[in-house]
């Protein structure tokens, strides 16, 4: 039963270490992570600590900040990804099975619902079939009476059609 998404998995992990991003840049990212990660704490301490003091303090508070921001996002990023990925993977393994019976239980109601509805189902197909019906030959007869030629009759001015000898209010021959 769980073979399948297990091998499915497996395939896509291998498929993620292809690339070797992690593996090649890991060490030197993770220290440019914790570099950055240091530099923006400080630049956090800096910007509390000399904030009432000088005006330089301050802003060399907020480059470190901002400096330890962006070298945290580029080392962290690739361990981000992989724990990321890592994750994701176990929710959508967790959520497989969920699915997979959410799915055969919706199956199996469906099911059951058809076969337990099946003369009501039937008879509303045929009900549905003739309602369509009526309408489509309502609307050819409403379409053809539109695209018919009229005239008004001599006698009491009622539209009727432009080939009718009779008028088809007051009897009237046209
Ligand atoms: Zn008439």
């Amino acid at each position: 039963m769980r073979n399948k998404p297990d091998e499915f998995y497996e395939e896509q992990d291998v498929q993620d270490t292809k690339p070797n991003k992690g593996k090649k840049f890991g060490v030197g990212m993770l220290i440019l992570g914790i570099v950055g990660a240091i530099l923006f704490i400080a630049g956090i301490a800096l910007f509390v600590i000399a904030g009432t003091g000088s005006m330089a303090g301050p802003l060399v508070g907020m480059l470190l900040f901002g400096v330890g921001a962006v070298l945290m996002g580029i080392g962290f990023s690739p361990l981000v990804t992989k724990v990321g990925a890592k994750i994701n993977k176990g929710t959508m393994e967790y959520a497989s099975e969920d699915l997979k019976n959410m799915s055969k239980t919706a199956i199996n109601l469906n099911k059951d619902i058809q076969e337990e509805n099946k003369d009501s189902l039937s008879q509303m197909a045929s009900t549905m079939a003739e309602i369509n019906q009526t309408a489509v030959t309502t609307t050819a007869r409403a379409v053809k009476k539109g695209l018919k030629d009229t005239k008004f009759c001599k006698e009491c001015g009622a539209q009727i059609d432009a080939d009718s000898k009779f008028c088809n209010n007051c009897g009237t021959k046209q």
